[in-house]
């Protein structure tokens, strides 16, 4: 789109968000409780996006994440807790116990619990010959991590607050600088031998990054890995869709507007600044500054017309590719099929080969172990997913993609029999998604999960900030740093509301 035409109806905003998912609710919200004028557009019917949630047959399924980083009541890394914070909502949460079950190849059997010590000790007992390394490297991770959160987590695109606080926390920050640069495969070789035992640093990457620990940053890494033991894995309760919802609601109460079933189809530039939006509808906003929470394959390739893309993103897309989608499984199950000592999260793998192929790693999660209220009485619900590409879903007869359906289902099912004995003859309810459906949904390009390397690349240096090529233009959530996942999508949004505060003087506007 070109010119906008301008009507006298044509209403105005400080800020437009194309989308509510977390990492466009934390900017609009962030912005809202700085005083701006925001309107956020969701083209779906609820907010929340992959961390969003649907309702069939008494059971409340999430979207996708349920493994909930975020929610911790110290230090800076907090930062779903903070956004809450920031209009005044706040969320119950069940803490868990152990991050992960994995289930992995040659018996590899092995819980990461809360209590890192507990971790640490069951890891080696398997690999007793590796404990100084197992020591070191995940050493290594709570440096990172205790950088991180020793200062306040806001954009690094801000001049201003760089400054502040390198003058604060030089320390802090020259670690961080450091690391920036390095992935998590440098870090674990240098202090670890063992094959299994890299094979195994690989999955505990894949399982967020979807890519092994020589394409996995380390600053993320640091994250991860220490504050499932510092903050710790704690669920909603009421589910995950009830971050979004708060989110909304403390919107709202701090002044801004959201609109469901609102598909923008466009970006408008004038003179080469982006100025407005368009929906499917025509209706029309125009605003001081657009953000985008579209992946940066849906920004770039249709609501910004080709003409306008900037060279970055070309060079951007030949370092990173779409990491595939996912088959999806909503089951819900007899609580019979589960035992007393059953953990919340699982991965389950029985070849190393296979484990970044298509339908090679299955992930668990059972969230109404820790929040009932999610089921009908006696009942479960397991949500498991395996990565699958848009290209095995396409040009399928109705009947064949239903078949199809079944089919990737029964084979799903029948492997997690392995875990969960009884599965198949205990199923009550059964929803498939394909990446089809996480397109059609989420609106997200061949349903893709985000953003991966295409080959190895100097840590987080690649990933973009929030600003574009195009003055006006904002992105922000996974396509952008510091990638994927419920939290470091909190922190794309807070750097964003906080660029975006400072462009528009904000802070100042408050406090004159
Ligand atoms: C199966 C699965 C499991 C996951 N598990 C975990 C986990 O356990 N823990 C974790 O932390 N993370 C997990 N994640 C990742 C996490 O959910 C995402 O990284 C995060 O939710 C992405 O947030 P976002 O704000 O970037 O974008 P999205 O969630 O994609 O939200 C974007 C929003 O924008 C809307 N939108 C898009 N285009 C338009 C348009 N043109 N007009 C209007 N609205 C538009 C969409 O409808 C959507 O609501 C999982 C993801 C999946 C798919």
């Amino acid at each position: 789109m070109n010119a906008m035409t301008t009507t006298s109806s044509t209403a105005t905003y400080d800020v437009v968000v194309i989308g509510s998912g977390i990492g466009g609710l934390v900017t609009a919200t962030q912005l809202a409780a700085k005083g701006a004028k925001v309107l956020v557009l969701e083209r779906y019917l609820i907010p929340g996006g992959s961390g969003g949630y649907f309702e069939r047959s008494g059971y409340r399924f999430d979207v996708g994440a349920s493994m909930i980083f975020g929610f911790g009541d110290q230090g800076t890394t907090n930062l779903l807790t903070r956004a809450l914070q920031a209009v005044e909502m706040k969320l119950e949460t069940f803490a868990d116990p152990v991050q992960i079950h994995y289930h992995l190849p040659d018996g590899l059997e092995l819980r990461v619990h809360r209590d890192y010590e507990a971790f640490l000790q069951e890891l080696i007992a398997i690999f007793p010959h590796e404990e100084p390394g197992i020591r070191q490297f995940y050493g290594k991770c709570w440096e990172v991590f205790n950088y991180l959160n020793s200062m306040e987590l806001l954009s690094l695109e801000e001049p201003r607050y760089l400054t502040r606080v390198f003058f604060q926390k030089p320390f802090s920050c020259l670690g961080l600088a450091k690391y920036l640069p390095v992935n998590v495969g440098d870090i674990a070789r240098k202090y670890i031998k063992d094959p299994k035992l890299l094979r195994f640093i690989d999955m505990e990457c894949y399982l967020w990054s979807v890519v092994p620990a020589d394409k996995t940053p380390m600053i993320n890494a640091g994250m991860v890995f220490s504050d499932r033991h510092y903050g710790g894995i704690n669920y909603p309760k009421g589910g995950v869709g009830q971050i979004a919802q708060k989110l909304a609601e403390g919107l709202i109460k701090a002044g801004g507007e959201i609109k469901y079933k609102s598909r923008v189809t466009k970006v408008a530039i004038e003179n080469g600044k982006a100025v407005g939006v368009k929906l499917a509808d025509n209706t029309e906003y125009r605003a001081q500054r657009i953000v985008s929470n579209a992946t940066r394959w849906d920004t770039f390739g249709k609501l910004i017309d080709p003409q306008y893309t900037p060279q970055k993103e070309q060079k951007w897309q030949q370092r990173y590719q779409k990491s595939p989608s996912f088959l999806s499984l909503h089951l819900g199950v007899d609580a019979s099929v589960l035992s007393d000592t059953t953990d919340c999260h699982h991965i389950l793998l029985e070849n190393w080969d296979k484990m970044e192929e298509n339908e090679g790693t299955i992930f668990v999660s059972i969230p109404t172990l820790l929040d009932p209220s999610l089921a009908p009485p006696g009942h479960h619900i397991i949500h498991t997913f395996t990565p699958s590409w848009m290209e095995d879903w396409q040009g399928l007869s109705t009947q064949e993609y239903e078949h199809k359906k079944e089919t990737a289902a029964a084979k799903l099912i029948n492997r997690l029999e392995a875990i969960f004995p009884g599965i198949s003859a205990g199923l009550d309810y059964q929803e498939v998604g394909t990446p089809r459906t996480h397109r059609r949904f989420l609106g997200r390009e061949d349903g893709t999960y985000g953003p991966v390397p295409r080959r190895k690349l100097a840590g987080l240096l690649g990933m973009p900030f929030n600003r574009t090529s195009i003055p006006g233009l904002y992105c922000v959530g996974d396509s952008t740093f510091p990638g994927q996942g419920l939290n470091a999508v909190a922190f794309s949004g807070m750097s964003c509301g906080h660029r975006i505060a400072v462009d528009l003087g904000l802070n100042k506007r408050r406090k004159d």
